[in-house]
Order: C-alpha cells, then structure tokens, then sequence
C-alpha cells in the first residue's frame, strides 16, 4: 500500500503551492493526485487561445441547474482538469481583491487573515516586473508582469474611462484598488505561467514528491474520527492511498465540498438522502456558494490590431520569434473598479475591457472586429449551494448560485451596463466606435436592460466558498484550514474564502496555499 506523510487532493492553484512548498523539506514525502493530465499543449501556453480549452477534455465542463434569477438558464462552468488546474486554462489576470475583503474575512473569524496579515504572502508569491516595494515583490517564483504588446483599442477605451470620470490607477494591486487600470497577468516571456510552471516544476526531481495524473480520487478514508488517506480510482481499480500526517483537499470550489461529502461530511439530512453514511453533521459544507455574474457589451470597431488579426501568420511569427504580438493578449487587457453607489466600503462592480468580439464564453464568432466592456459583480449579496446528485464521485454534483436574485446584485449590473455605454459614448473612441452588437442599442432604461441580464449574464468562472473558513459552528474550516470534526484533514483552496473577493480569484487562491504551506509545515 503506497503511504505519504501529506497526500494534496488536485494539482491546481493551490494543490501545485502546496506540493512545491511542503517537498522543500527532504525528509518530508508528499503525494499530489490529479484527476486530469498533463498540461503540455498550446492551447494552454498561448495566452490568446485560453478559450479554446473550453468543451476539450481538459475542462471538468460543469453546467448549473436551472438559475432562478436567470431564466432558469443552466449556466456553463469551465475548471481545469490537468495538472495545474484552473490556472492552465485561465486568463491569466492577476489581481489580489480589495483590503476591505481580507479585513472582512478577519471579522467574520478568520483569525489571521487581515489585510495586514496575508499582505506578506502577495508579495512572497510574486515577482512583478516593475519591481518590489511596500506592496509588491520580487522574489517569488510567480512572475507577474503587464501585458508585452497591449492593443490599441484598449489604450482608448481606458483614456475614454478617464473621460467618463474614473481616475487612472497605475496598480490595483497596491494602495488603492478603485479607478481604471491596464490589467496585470501572470505570464513569462509571453507565455501562460501557471502554478504549475511557478511551483511545481522547480520541484519535480524531488524524490519526496510524487505526482499521480489521472488518478481520480473518490472519497476520503476516515477511521475513528481521523483522515488516514483517500480512495483513488487508479488502472487496477480503486486504492486505498495512506496518510501519515494529513490529507489535503485542494480539488477546488466543486471538487472539494463535492468530496466531503462524499466522505460524509456534510449536511446529515442531505448526505442520509443521497445515502452516505455520516460522519460529521456541518450544513456549511457546500453553502453559501458565490461567484461573479459577468455581463457582455460589444461593440463593433473600425479600429486597427484587435484580436480579429490574432491568427495571422505575422501574429504567429511573432509571437513564435520574440513571445510578442496579439497572441500574448489575454483578450481582456484592461479593467476598472467602482462603487456603484455612494457610501460602499469597496468597489461593488469590475469592468473588464476586452479587445475582441467576445460573446457565449468565446464560442460564438463575428465577422467584423469589435471590442467588448463586461460589467462583473464582484461584491454579490446571493448565496447558492452545491449538493451530491449520487455517491458516484464521476457524477457532477448540483449547483445553484442564485445570481441576480437579489435587489442589489441586479442594480449593480444596470449601473455597470449603462456606465459601459457611457465610457463607450467618450471623445477618444469617437473614431473607431461602431454599432453595439450585444445586448443591441435598442435596450433601453431600467426594465429592458433587467431583462437583458436575465438572458445573458454568465459567470466569469469564479466559484468560492463552498468550504468556508470561520467560527466552529458557522463554518468548515477553522482560521488553520483543519476540517471541524475529524483530525489530520485540512482544506486549503479557494472553497475556504469566507466570502468572494473584489477581483480575480487566483491571486488569492495562491496566498491562501501560501499561507497554509507555513501552517502544516509548522514554519
Ligand atoms: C476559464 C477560467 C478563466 C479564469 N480566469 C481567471 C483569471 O484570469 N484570473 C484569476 O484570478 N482567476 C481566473 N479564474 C479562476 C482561477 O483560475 C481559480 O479561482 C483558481 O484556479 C482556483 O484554484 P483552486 O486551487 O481552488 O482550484 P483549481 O485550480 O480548479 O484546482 C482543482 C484541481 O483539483 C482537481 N480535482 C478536482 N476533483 C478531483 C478529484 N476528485 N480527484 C483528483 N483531482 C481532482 C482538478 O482537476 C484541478 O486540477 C479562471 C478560471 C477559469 C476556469
């Protein structure tokens, strides 16, 4: 039977931080299972083409239930399923939150995690190319950068935000998140740097690491109160793996609730239905679910050097030769934050200023450059849930959000809409604005634009707080990541945000395993 002193659960964002921290140690042994392969291929190096990934068997291709508030659409939920996770297939944005979200994550009773507190970790990931100061770093093994050839549709649309009266933010990653910005992301050389390339493989020739692909894990083993290892389905069947110290659920926001309670951690009426034996009764496991409702405005454009002229052989060239040029982009290149209405600690709504036709998650295609500006809800006030449909860990489980059900979250958006049209309406795109394809100039004032979102809005592929961190009693989790009820098992992933934070969430993902990598190490 094969035995580690720390078996990681899922080889993405966190999993690689993890299994690249904890292997530093020589005479520590560290097990990394994945349930999807490898990420060579250059769909996942091209930053141009993440949207490609999309439907191929590297995407887990999650779909929701019916969503109430819009129009019981099943809304489509891309995770990566190869080594590297999610951060092989997403779009490479970095962006860290607001301070308002960690000091709200300390008041909620994560212990520790203030702003203060994990501001120390931001910087021990990275190293930004403009350099280190008070907020940034620059000895991390995660390179951060601007984007190497940025378009010129996106230098006007954050000129004609200026116009439309957002300050200029050189870095909301610093000292202030709200205003318009060039949005940084995490490449090296023009190509994807996933936690994969920034953590895993300076640590693959460690003889106390071993990576397991395509070994899917089914649930974890819990004897008397204590995790001591987990059932993998390997070539020959299913297979006990042990623990020696602790079993670590890093499968991600659907993945890692999805497997507690395949373990019987969960709600007890809904594991008793589903039929799981209980082992812990916690009806946080797979509640208050959030994620950000993103909204997609596009406009056509007479404007040069869109994502329209991506696939040309000079492009290729170019990037092939030098990593420059429109393949480097992350078809979003530049962003704002805002509050939507006076007296909010923090920004409630992102923009996110696309430099090509974008609609239908990149599916859809259009015959004529365009630009797009998607409104995205990065505060939302509803909370969904995840449940088991069946026992079988190869059956996705059910998932609600509940987006834009409440009041809030549904304003937020019109604001967001009209201020894109707005920004749009501004002098400095006056000579290369066309007409607005999506949702279409004809949808106008408060009830036509409600209805809109309700048959449009996405998500931008953001899911937390499945496993949340906090109280005992009101959560999964306590401040060190230990899962209430039952010893030598800790989640470490995005599903122990407390609550969503004001941005992209791979950022925080990697402080969060960063972070956790000092905990079980007892550093
Ligand atoms: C298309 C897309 C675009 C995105 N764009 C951005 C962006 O630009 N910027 C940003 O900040 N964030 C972005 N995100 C979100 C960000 O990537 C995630 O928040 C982050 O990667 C979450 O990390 P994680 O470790 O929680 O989960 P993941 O990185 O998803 O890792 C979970 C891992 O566990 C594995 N796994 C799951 N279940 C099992 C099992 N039963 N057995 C074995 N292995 C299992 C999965 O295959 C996966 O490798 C995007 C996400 C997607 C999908």
């Amino acid at each position: 039977m094969r035995e580690y002193d720390y078996v990681i659960v899922g080889a993405g964002s966190a999993g690689c931080v993890l299994a690249g921290r904890l292997s530093e140690k020589p005479d520590v042994s560290v097990a990394l299972l994945e349930a999807g392969g490898s990420a060579r291929s250059l769909g996942v190096r091209i930053p141009a083409a993440f949207p490609k990934l999309f439907g191929t068997d590297r995407d887990w291709q999650y779909y929701s239930d019916p969503e109430p508030g819009l129009n019981d659409r099943k809304i489509y939920m891309p995770r990566g399923k190869m080594i590297g996770g999610s951060s092989s297939m997403n779009a490479m944005l970095y962006v860290r939150g607001n301070a308002e979200d960690f000091d709200g994550w300390a008041k909620a009773g994560a212990t520790g995690w203030s702003y203060d507190e994990v501001l120390p970790y931001f910087k021990r990931i990275e190293t930004f190319a403009r350099g280190g100061n008070e907020y940034r770093g620059s000895h991390g093994p995660l390179y951060v950068g601007d984007h190497r050839s940025r378009t010129p549709i996106t230098e006007q649309l954050v000129q004609a935000s200026q116009e439309a009266g957002l300050r200029f933010n050189p870095d909301y990653n610093a000292a202030h998140q709200e205003g318009v910005s060039y949005l940084q992301v995490t490449q090296k050389g023009g190509n994807r740097w996933s936690a994969a390339d920034a953590w895993l493989r300076p640590a693959k020739s460690r003889r106390n690491l071993s990576v397991l692909k395509d070994s899917m894990v089914l649930q974890v083993e819990i004897s008397g109160g204590q995790a001591t290892g987990v059932w993998v389905n390997g070539t020959n069947g299913p297979e006990l793996i042990r623990a020696r110290h602790e079993v670590i659920l890093s499968a991600g926001a659907i993945g890692t609730p999805q497997l507690l309670m395949l373990s019987g951690i969960g709600p007890a009426e809904h594991l008793h239905e589903v039929g799981v034996e209980v082992q812990v009764d916690n009806p946080h496991v797979g509640s208050h679910y959030q994620d950000h409702p993103f909204f997609l405005l596009n406009w056509e454009t007479t404007a040069k050097g869109t994502l329209a002229e991506a696939e040309s052989i000079k492009q290729l060239l170019n990037y092939a030769v030098f990593g420059k040029g429109l393949l480097t982009s992350t078809v979003a290149e530049g962003t704002a934050f805002l509050a939507t209405k006076p007296g909010l600690a923090a920004p409630d709504l992102q923009l996110h200023f696309g430099a090509a036709y974008f609609h239908n998650h990149g599916f859809d295609t259009y015959p004529k450059p365009a630009f797009a500006i998607a409104p995205t809800l990065v505060a939302p006030q509803s909370r969904g849930e995840i449940r088991l449909r069946t026992t079988d860990a190869a059956d996705h489980p059910s998932i609600v959000g509940n987006h834009l059900t409440e009041k809030a979250d549904v304003d937020a958006m019109v604001a967001g809409v009209e201020l894109a049209r707005e920004i749009v309406a501004q002098q400095a795109l006056a000579g290369v604005r066309g007409i607005e394809i999506h949702p279409g100039s004809q949808i106008k004032g408060r009830a036509a634009i409600e209805k809109s979102l309700r048959e449009e809005t996405e998500l931008i592929y953001h899911p937390t707080s499945t496993a949340r961190m906090g109280a005992p009693g009101d959560s999964v989790v306590g401040p060190d990541l230990r899962v209430h009820g039952v010893t030598g098992l800790r989640v470490v992933d995005a599903s122990v945000f407390p609550t969503i934070p004001r941005g992209n969430t791979n950022a925080a993902t990697y402080m969060v395993a960063e972070k956790a990598s000092d905990m079980i190490a007892g550093r």
